[in-house]
């Protein structure tokens, strides 16, 4: 499969997951991709289903048009952190308090990655407690913590119906990704609702990482913050 991702890219391993999911349950035909902007967009040249480019943060926006004219389609809205929790905060809040139907993939590696890795609102930085002190950009502002931003304590008191993160590193934990990604999607196929697993993704590039640091990053000081778990399983 030819793809302009770089290495060690987690959007890769995402979408085989869901390329997997797809081809066992028989679903290429019903799908649509609604993609966000950004390194998502990338996905667009290789994705073998129909999909649809949406503006940055207005994946449910869409998701849910497309939803009330055809029901019968799974549409799977997949999404950056930036896009989902920061320029589309909007969105997914209301979608969950109204507990849409929408299956939602949102790839977190902390990063707006494709405009050169300005800091998201999931970005942490743990090397060291220096390391903490960062800044967003090149105003080299006043010093600022980044603790993260766990979209579980925002969400996970409305009524949705599953919410979990998982991690796009090792065999083990993509093993929990992919069972994770099959239930949120039988949910949304049996129950309707609003579902959604979050992915722990490697972006070596802006980490300026090989993909095993990258990883190893990932597995020792990401999850320290972002646990991997089931939030939600109404
Ligand atoms: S910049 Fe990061 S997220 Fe974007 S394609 Fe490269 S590794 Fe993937």
């Amino acid at each position: 499969m030819y793809d302009m991702l770089c290495p060690g890219c987690g959007h890769r391993t995402a979408m085989m997951i869901l390329d997997e999911l797809i081809e066992n349950h028989k679903l290429k035909e019903k799908v649509i991709f609604a993609l966000d902007v950004a390194c998502c967009s990338l996905l667009i040249d290789f994705v073998n289903y129909d999909s649809i480019m949406c503006a940055h943060g207005r994946v449910l926006d869409v998701t849910k048009g497309y939803k009330e004219i055809r029901k019968e389609n799974i549409v799977i809205s997949y999404m950056g952190d930036g896009a989902a929790y920061s320029i589309g905060m909007e969105e997914m809040l209301h979608s969950a308090r109204r507990n849409d139907d929408a299956l939602i993939i949102v790839i977190n590696n902390g990063l707006y990655s494709m405009t050169g890795g300005q800091k998201s609102p999931t970005y942490i930085d743990v090397k060291s407690q220096n390391d903490r002190i960062t800044t967003t950009n090149s105003l080299d502002k006043p010093r600022q913590v980044y603790n993260g931003f766990l979209i579980e304590n925002v969400i996970s008191k409305l009524p949705i119906n599953y919410l979990a993160r998982a991690s796009l590193t090792d065999k083990d934990n993509i093993d929990i990704a992919k069972k994770y990604i099959e239930k949120a999607l039988k949910k949304y196929i049996n129950i309707g609702g609003f579902n959604m697993v979050e992915l722990l993704s490697p972006c070596p590039t802006n980490y300026k990482l090989t993909p095993k640091d990258m990883i190893d990053r990932i597995n020792n000081e990401f999850t320290k913050i972002y646990k991997i778990m089931e939030f939600v399983d109404a």
